[in-house]
């Protein structure tokens, strides 16, 4: 459905919610005139319900994307205990902390909020920071190699909660406005 785009701002074009208003912008998603107020504030080429809706669809992926960015951390952890363990070696006393994140990460996959994403990215890298104070007291340059990287997951996965939490406030909104 290609429109010339001349047309899409002829002047008798009005907005679909304000006929008294000169429609400004045709949303990408629906196809619909739109006026300067129904236009999204963020997505300024898609109207609002359209904009909730595509952000609707997007929130598995970004739960799925923050779920294993969480895991990462606990996974290296687990598997690394492991190994001491097999040599005879007590576990990192701190270990069990490790089951926040994880049950954080269980928790956002199956209600999807952003408070558990941002508990599991706070508690691993609290985590981690410990982990990094004690390989710099060690010494240890590998170790907190390793942490550094361990790292980059959890915090990237702050991106995710703030993606999250963008999608709720805007639920919040729509009822609001509903
Ligand atoms: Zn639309
Ligand atoms: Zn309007």
């Amino acid at each position: 459905m290609e429109r010339e785009f001349s047309t899409w701002f002829e002047p008798e074009a009005r907005c679909g919610s304000h006929p008294s208003r000169a429609a400004e912008v045709a949303c990408g998603r629906c196809g619909g005139f739109w006026c300067e107020l129904c236009v999204d504030r963020i997505e300024r080429t898609l109207c609002e319900p359209c904009a909730a809706a595509r952000m609707q669809e997007r929130l598995p992926t970004v739960v799925r994307g923050a779920v294993w960015k969480l895991m990462l951390a606990p996974a290296f952890a687990v598997t690394s205990a492991g190994l001491l363990t097999s040599r005879g070696m007590p576990p990192p006393a701190m270990l069990s902390v490790w089951l926040v994140p994880v049950a954080c990460a269980a928790l956002l996959l199956f209600t999807r909020r952003s408070a558990f994403a941002w508990v599991g990215v706070v508690v691993s890298v609290g985590l981690l920071g410990l982990q990094a104070v004690d390989a710099l007291d060690d010494e240890a340059w590998r170790r907190l190699s390793d942490v550094a990287m361990l790292s980059v997951a959890p915090l990237a996965a702050v991106i995710d909660c703030l993606r999250l939490g963008a999608t709720e406030r805007r639920m919040v909104l729509l009822l609001a406005s509903a």
